[in-house]
């Protein structure tokens, strides 16, 4: 039976040591602080915006949600991203997406100063990822390696498959696992005969979002199996990965929930304490 990479007691762990750190941040008279902007009323959106305002209430951070409305311009979401830029409160700044399809997404996330870019989505922090040099990651890859390393998987010289290929998972999380000395596939809706590469990985990242697409005949025997999906199945939520089949076969694996979302939070919250840490110097 597999090792349950739980993100729960994991984050739990995280925000033990973050609690100290802005507590320190405290005594020099800063306060971390995170504004998170919230255009339309997308169901899912709501349940993560509320969850990130809790998870900075826990801390003792400021937090501050702006919702606009549906139909927001695009000058109206950029000057406040402006404004927020400016914000002396603010460390970090977050746009929820998916944005309205009338909004440009890219052009809003370029808007925000690197600095304040906490969820690593600008071009330059991205670039930074890219070219090995120190910037702000993006929290669901950079939890997924989190919980790889607190689980002490060993991951230099390993062979890692990554199955998707978005710029806020899939790309991020292989570049990560590349810094770390695997060898990184990445496979995504054109790649022929998956499962022939799925089964050499001694390290699998599911992020395709589709239900169960990951069985256990796809997964190497002791394999790491971490399990990014969210998807909502007869009002619950599963996972890419078939769990019960899988955990027979893997060495290690994240459930859903309870798995890598948690720790998407946690680094959230760690980047805009390192933004306030930074800003505090
Ligand atoms: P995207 O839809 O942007 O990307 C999905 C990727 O899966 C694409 O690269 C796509 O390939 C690939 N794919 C789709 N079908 C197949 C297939 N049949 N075989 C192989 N690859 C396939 O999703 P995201 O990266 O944004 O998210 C992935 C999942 O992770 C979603 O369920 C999402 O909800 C979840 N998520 C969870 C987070 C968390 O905190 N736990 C955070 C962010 C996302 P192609 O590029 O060719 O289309």
């Amino acid at each position: 039976m597999a090792v349950l990479l739980d993100g729960k007691t994991m984050a739990a762990q995280l925000t033990e040591g973050l609690k100290k750190r802005v507590e320190a941040l405290k005594e020099k008279g800063v306060t971390p602080g995170l504004a998170v902007i919230l255009v339309g009323e997308d169901p899912a959106s709501q349940v993560y915006v509320r969850n990130k305002g809790k998870a900075c209430d826990e801390l003792g951070m400021y937090s501050e949600t702006i919702r606009l409305p549906q139909e927001t311009k695009q000058e109206e979401l950029e000057a406040l991203i402006e404004k927020l830029n400016r914000d002396d409160r603010i460390h970090g700044i977050l746009v929820q997406l998916p944005l309205p399809k009338a909004l440009n997404e890219a052009a809003a996330l370029r808007r925000i100063i690197p600095e304040k870019d906490v969820d690593g989505f600008h071009i330059e922090n991205a670039g930074k990822l890219f070219t090995g040099q120190t910037g702000v990651v993006a929290c669901t890859p950079k939890g997924i390696l989190h919980m790889l390393k607190a689980a002490n998987v060993p991951l230099s010289g390993k062979e890692a498959v990554v199955i998707g290929r978005s710029n806020i998972v899939g790309k991020p999380v292989a570049m990560l696992l590349l810094n770390e000395n695997c060898t990184v596939t990445i496979c995504h809706s054109r790649t022929a005969d998956l499962a022939s590469h799925t089964r050499r990985a001694d390290i699998l990242i599911a992020a395709v979002g589709k239900p169960r697409f990951v069985t256990a005949d796809m997964v190497k025997p002791g394999a790491a199996v971490v399990d990014v999906g969210i998807n909502r199945v007869d009002g619950k939520v599963v996972g890419d990965v078939d769990f019960e089949a899988v955990e027979k076969v893997a060495g290690y694996i994240s459930p859903v929930p309870g798995g890598v979302g948690k720790m998407t939070i946690g680094m959230l919250m760690e980047n805009t304490v390192e933004a306030a840490e930074r800003k505090a110097k």
